[in-house]
C-alpha cells in the first residue's frame, strides 16, 4: 500500500489515524464533499477523516441503521 506524505488525524478526536510517511495500519473514513447550489454552502469543498472507534459511535447514534454487507472478495 502507498505511503501518505502527511500525517491523518481524525476530526473528532484528534488522534492519529495514519502516520507521515508509514504504512497505514489502521483503517479511516475519509469525506470529501463539494457543496453545490442547493446548499447553504454553495462552493464550499470540504472533507474530514474519521477513525474507526469514532466511526462507530457515529453511525450508532443513526436513526436508520447502516447498510452492512460481507464482501465476498476483496479488490
Ligand atoms: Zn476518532
Amino acid at each position: 500500500m502507498k505511503t501518505k506524505d502527511q500525517a491523518i488525524i481524525c476530526n473528532c478526536c484528534k488522534k492519529v489515524v495514519q502516520k507521515e510517511g508509514v504504512v497505514p495500519d489502521s483503517e479511516f473514513l475519509h469525506v470529501e464533499k463539494l457543496w453545490g447550489y442547493f446548499s447553504e454552502k454553495d462552493g464550499e469543498w470540504q472533507e474530514f477523516d474519521i477513525c474507526e472507534s469514532c466511526y462507530d459511535k457515529w453511525v450508532e447514534s443513526f436513526k436508520v441503521p447502516i447498510k452492512t454487507r460481507e464482501a465476498t472478495e476483496f479488490v
